[in-house]
């Protein structure tokens, strides 16, 4: 049977601001209900405000293990002024920038959850860098260009557990669906031809395929 959020969680993420589609989300916390049984943290990069961490820390939470997620936390190249998924209330009048940190601290106190989350705020390849322990879940939700996407693929796989699960958001076969770009596809398509994945669900555009071997 696939795992599904109570109710109070469900709500709190469908009140959160973010980019993650219900129907998308229920596949995701499925997957990271599943990863949570290696007894290993659970990896988002991208948290924005927080939506879709609600369901991983709500995973984490029912497998006893955290939630970690990675943003800087200024926004995606989409997200700035003038861009379609610009949200003026994201940024600090003070310094003019993005700044989605208050916002994601508000979402997860509301949720109840922030007991579960570790919330790592820097550069996506900075953090996985200095990073040296595996996770049973990477979730990819970050920048949408090939730069970004590929090095959240370098910087977060070679910590995936074998068996855990990697799931990519944003994943557009046809470059007419999303004018941010393929960057997402081309990662996916990357990991199936490594030979160390396998796919294990497609809702969408959110892919969670299997690290069955060990190359990247
Ligand atoms: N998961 C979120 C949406 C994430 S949007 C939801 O469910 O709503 C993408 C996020 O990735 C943005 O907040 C942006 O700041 C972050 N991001 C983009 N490139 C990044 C990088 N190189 N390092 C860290 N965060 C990055
Ligand atoms: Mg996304």
């Amino acid at each position: 049977m696939t795992a599904a959020p109570e109710p109070e969680i469900l709500a709190a993420f469908e009140a959160a601001k973010g980019f993650m589609p219900p129907h998308e989300g229920l596949a995701l916390y499925a997957a990271a209900v599943e990863a949570g049984r290696f007894g290993l943290p659970l990896l988002e990069v991208g948290t924005y405000c927080g939506r879709s961490t609600i369901l991983l820390a709500d995973a984490a939470r029912r497998a006893g293990v955290t939630a970690l997620t990675v943003d800087h936390h200024r926004g995606s190249e989409e997200q700035q002024p003038g861009w379609d998924y610009h949200d003026p209330a994201t940024v600090d009048p003070e310094t003019g920038l993005m700044d989605t940190l208050p916002t994601f601290r508000r979402t997860l106190h509301r949720a109840g959850l922030e007991d579960h989350v570790i919330a790592l705020v820097g550069r996506s390849p900075q953090v996985a860098a200095v990073w040296n322990s595996p996770v049973g879940l990477v979730f990819v939700d970050g920048g949408h260009t090939d730069e970004h996407a590929n090095a959240d693929y370098e910087g977060w796989v070679p910590h995936l557990a074998e068996g855990g699960l990697l799931a990519i958001h944003d994943v557009f076969p046809d470059p007419r669906d999303e004018f941010t770009g393929q960057a997402p596809y081309r990662i996916y398509l990357r990991a199936l031809a490594s030979g160390a994945f396998t796919e294990v669900s497609a809702t969408d555009s959110l892919r969670v395929l299997r690290r069955t071997g060990a190359g990247i």
